[in-house]
């Protein structure tokens, strides 16, 4: 059985609870409204015939990116299937029932080709969709001034027509990103995402956990994706108005879209280590060579923590390789949780990590070294059938200031502290000696 961790800095401890009451309850709210969308329904072949349509369209965007995301080994977990470039066009092109269904088939296709999605979570997914799907729907059928099958004109001849279709469009990623509906990006901080395993058929990219602002240095998009989505969206459903035909023409832009759009994810797993879901040691030392040179440049401080965990070697030996990499992960969410937005956190190899303080001169520096070793120490991970099991990290500290601007020289003189850390007896903070700079 997988080891189930508690800390008090880093919990999945309530995510079970937390996800079975999001499941419920979004299926439930769902279950309604497709009651309501069914009794307000006036039946058009034309509408199943364009439902039919938009779920093969829909469909072929997951199969396609299930196909480009199996690529990517390191997070095969990251990929943009723009399948909202279908859903909010069915939303403002037809009746509310469709769009609060089109999640079903569609998130049964993406459990065919991720099939490690469980079933309930694909039920979950569809009723994410379905939500947004059927606000926008009914946002579209309130304001819009005529009635489907909309041509050109009805969609947006008028000025209120074209206000109706784009406050319908507005509203299906305001629904979809709520807090609860589930289509979030990951990394929130609540840890649900991660217990809602892996990527929703038109979820945003998932990201490792963590702040959006550590998590998007790490691969940041140009445009986000749901904008993107939302542009194909509002060009998708104007075509199709003018001539379903057209779709012909607009269905290899949105994916050639779909495959760019993996050039953030690529990003992100070249920066990213895969066992820790932090900054790789190349990455941290690309960024840091570049705030050490601007560190110089400006005469601002600068100081990096290199933290090392104590016997960890005994940790592997005593439960086993798995459980160490368990500890090492857990160790590395409370050096995330616990360093500002603004530091890099990278690991630096083995059960070491490296952590970049831009702008930090020495006592501060050390007063933050302080608050992750007592973070660290304080965190409990719980394994099924064990007593908690806790490890202490010692850090080496060193503060560059000075127009040297020399990363190696920094990082052995905090090497040189985390040895003294360690003969001092660990779990405990040592700052490096100050350069003596030639007067
Ligand atoms: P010290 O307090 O002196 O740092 O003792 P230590 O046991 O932590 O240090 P040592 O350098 O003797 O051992 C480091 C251990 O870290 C050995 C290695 O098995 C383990 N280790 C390195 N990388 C990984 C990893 O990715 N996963 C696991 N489970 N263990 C790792
Ligand atoms: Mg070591
Ligand atoms: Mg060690």
């Amino acid at each position: 059985m997988l080891p189930r961790l508690v800390g008090r800095d880093w919990t999945l401890w309530c995510a079970p609870r937390a996800v079975v009451r999001r499941v419920v309850g979004v299926t439930l709210c769902w279950a309604v409204l497709v009651g309501v969308a069914i009794v307000g329904l006036r039946p058009r072949w034309v509408d199943v015939l364009a439902f039919a349509a938009f779920v093969a369209l829909g469909g072929f965007a997951v199969v396609v990116s299930g196909r480009l995301g199996a690529d990517l080994t390191v997070f095969p977990a990251a990929r943009h299937d723009l399948l909202a470039t279908w859903t909010v066009a069915v939303a403002v092109l037809l009746p509310p029932l469709y769009p609060t269904v089109i999640g079903l088939p569609l998130c049964w296709l993406a459990g065919r080709v991720d099939p490690v999605r469980p079933p309930h979570l694909r039920l979950f997914h569809a009723a994410a969709l379905g939500i947004a799907g059927f606000c926008a729907s009914s946002v579209h059928l309130l304001l819009s001034p005529t009635r489907g099958p909309f041509t050109v004109d009805g969609l947006v001849g008028s000025g209120v027509a074209a206000a109706a279709f784009l406050s319908a469009v507005a509203v299906y990623p305001l629904v979809a990103s709520l807090p609860g509906v589930g289509m979030t990006r990951a990394g929130r901080g609540d840890g649900l995402d991660a217990w809602l395993g892996g990527t929703a058929p038109g979820a945003d990219v998932h990201r490792p956990v963590g702040p959006p602002t550590r998590a998007s240095r790490l691969g940041r998009e140009p445009v986000p994706a749901r904008a993107v989505e939302i542009c194909s969206a509002i060009v998708v459903a104007v075509l199709w108005a003018a001539s379903p035909f057209l779709m012909l023409a607009v269905t290899p832009p949105v994916l050639l879209l779909q495959r760019s759009l993996l050039h953030a994810d690529l990003l992100h797993a070249a920066r990213s280590d895969a066992k820790t879901r932090l900054a790789n040691a190349a990455y941290w030392r690309q960024v840091a060579e570049r705030e050490i040179s601007r560190a110089a440049r400006a005469g601002r401080p600068l100081s990096v923590l290199l933290v090392d965990i104590d016997h960890f070697k005994q940790v592997n030996d005593r439960f086993g390789h798995l459980i160490g990499d368990v500890i090492l992960l857990a160790v590395a969410d409370t050096l995330r949780a616990a360093a500002r937005p603004r530091d890099l956190v990278g690991r630096f190899g083995g059960e070491e990590f490296v952590i970049l303080l831009a702008e930090v001169g020495r006592e501060h520096a050390v007063d933050i070294a302080e608050r992750i070793r007592r973070q660290v120490a304080a965190t409990r991970c719980r394994l099924d059938g064990r007593p908690p099991l806790s490890v202490t990290v010692s850090v080496g500290v060193a503060t560059h200031h000075g127009t040297a601007g020399d990363l190696s020289a920094l990082i052995a003189r905090a090497d040189t502290a985390l040895y003294r850390a360690k003969a001092d007896g660990r779990n405990r903070v040592r700052l490096a000696d100050p350069l003596c700079t030639p007067a």
